[in-house]
Parts: structure tokens; sequence; C-alpha cells
């Protein structure tokens, strides 16, 4: 239960998104009201600092697949 009440909360907060949660040795984090605005920095930095040119798309389902809802990422 506790679970699933944070992830309702952060659906509504900030998205703190790390990119050693995705598998790098890096100290990158954005932590950011949840928008594709911030989707696309997260992206950028893929590509700019570890060469991996990720759709934008696919960055999308990263989030998800960590339970956040579609509907919930502002446009
Ligand atoms: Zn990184």
């Amino acid at each position: 239960m506790i679970l699933i009440s944070s992830l309702l909360v952060s659906d509504k907060m900030n998205l703190k998104l790390r990119c050693e949660d995705y598998g790098f040795e890096c100290e990158f984090v954005l932590d950011e009201e949840k928008s594709i605005v911030e989707l696309k920095k997260f992206r950028d930095h893929f590509e700019e600092e570890h060469g991996i040119d990720y759709t934008i798309e696919a960055v999308t389902q990263m989030i998800t697949n960590r339970g956040h809802s579609l509907d919930s990422i502002k446009k």
C-alpha cells in the first residue's frame, strides 16, 4: 500500500530521473516538473553524454515502465 500511494503522489510532483537508475555510471539527475520537456532533456543527456540516440518514445516508455502514467506527463 505504501508503494501504491507513493506512486500516486509522485504523479503530482516533480519527477526525479537519475541516469544511474537506467544502467549508467553517471551522476546526472533531473528533478523537474514531469513533462515532455523533462523527458527530452533526459533524452538529450543520453545522446550527448553516452552517445545513445533514444527516441522520445523510448524514454517515455522507460518512465511509464516505472509506474508513471502517460496521462500524468505534461505535453
Ligand atoms: Zn548520464
